[in-house]
């Protein structure tokens, strides 16, 4: 008898003891990933000094999100954090340094969602605004629309105070070449087999709540206000508290196709959901069973003929990555103690 009791206190405790971990969010159960663009991206390609240039720049972003998250902020706030600074990096096409239209400007696409009540902004076709994941944020703030374009946005822009640059702020010289030599190809923006280079991040906080946000300037050469799938919710980004969160990089149109990020996180809601005795929960995921649903999707936009990545958090599981080129800039962190960046596939 006496046992029995025992056996039902220590029950009950461990009930206690994990409703309270879950209800605490100074609990330290974060996890975070970034990415840089995916692509054309072989050794044989690089110096050793662009691969450890790129590999500092990725620290730098994932660090940023990282310290948000461990401080006790936001995952929306972590994955704005990492994208401003790929932002304002050169090498990155996102922000400053993103790559030229065919007509000679740059015209910038961001998204992001908060996973909890699937609150979401975008803009696309903007020219003049500093941090467009900043714009994407503020549209998602004021929650009347959900994607906003071209000059509209961008008055926007001003009347929320978000800092606006001329437009020559984007260009690089590095970018006006690529675009020169794509001209020079005669090649349309779906052949360009360049490294890729838009921006994106995935955060779980350490209250459970999810976030993904992407960043780009397209690709190099697009033509007649083209927009891909980095500011289209669904495809280039997805976040759901009860699912996941997802941001990708690639040949969007193939990722519109598949609405990839929408398409992982309906995956992962029907794989955490169980029923048993009519009652419906949701179960955590192995990293496995996670990374098994991502490959799947990006293996459907490979036969279709499309190539990129994405990144992904579960609520539960560790970040995970998935593409189907030589390699994708990321980059992932955990409240447990990882913290890594990568570029080539085989890493
Ligand atoms: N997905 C982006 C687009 O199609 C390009 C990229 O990921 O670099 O606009």
């Amino acid at each position: 008898m006496r046992l029995h009791l025992l056996a039902l206190l220590g029950i009950a405790m461990t009930f206690a003891v994990a409703a309270s971990a879950k209800d605490t969010p100074n609990e330290q159960s974060w996890s975070f990933a970034i990415h840089g663009g995916a692509g054309v991206l072989q050794r044989a390609n690089m110096t050793p000094q662009q691969q450890a240039d790129y590999r500092v720049a990725l620290q730098v972003a994932l660090d940023a999100g990282a310290k948000v998250l461990r401080d006790g902020g936001s995952a929306v706030d972590a994955v704005t954090a990492a994208i401003v600074i790929l932002e304002d990096d050169p090498k990155f096409n996102a922000g400053r340094g993103a790559v030229f239209t065919w007509d000679g400007v740059n015209d910038l696409d961001a998204s992001i969602m908060d996973g909890k009540g699937r609150r979401a902004g975008a803009v696309a076709g903007v020219r003049t605004v500093r941090h467009p994941i900043l714009l994407a944020e503020a549209v998602m703030e004021e929650g009347r629309h959900v994607l906003l374009s071209g000059p509209g946005a961008e008055e926007f822009a001003s009347e929320r105070g978000l800092e606006i640059v001329p437009p020559e702020f984007f260009a690089t010289d590095e970018r006006r070449r690529q675009l020169e030599m794509v001209k020079a190809d005669k090649l349309s923006a779906l052949e360009v087999e360049f490294k890729f280079g838009t921006v994106g991040a995935v955060a779980r906080d350490n209250t459970g709540r999810l976030a993904a946000g992407t960043s780009t300037g397209g690709m190099t050469g697009k033509r007649w206000g083209r927009i891909g799938d980095a500011p289209l919710i669904g495809a280039g980004t997805y976040a759901d508290d009860t699912a996941c969160a997802v941001s990708a990089t690639g040949s969007g149109e193939y990722f519109i196709r598949v609405a990839v990020a929408h398409t992982i996180c309906e995956r992962v809601r029907s794989a955490r959901r169980l029923t048993i005795a009519g009652e419906t929960q949701d179960v955590p995921l192995t990293t496995e069973i996670l990374q098994g649903i991502v490959d799947g999707v990006i293996a459907e936009v490979g036969e279709l003929g499309g190539s990129g990545g994405v990144i992904v958090v579960s609520p539960s599981g560790e970040p995970v990555f998935s593409m189907n080129s030589q390699g994708m800039y990321r980059g992932r962190a955990t409240a447990a103690g990882l913290s890594e960046v990568a570029i080539f596939s085989d890493e």
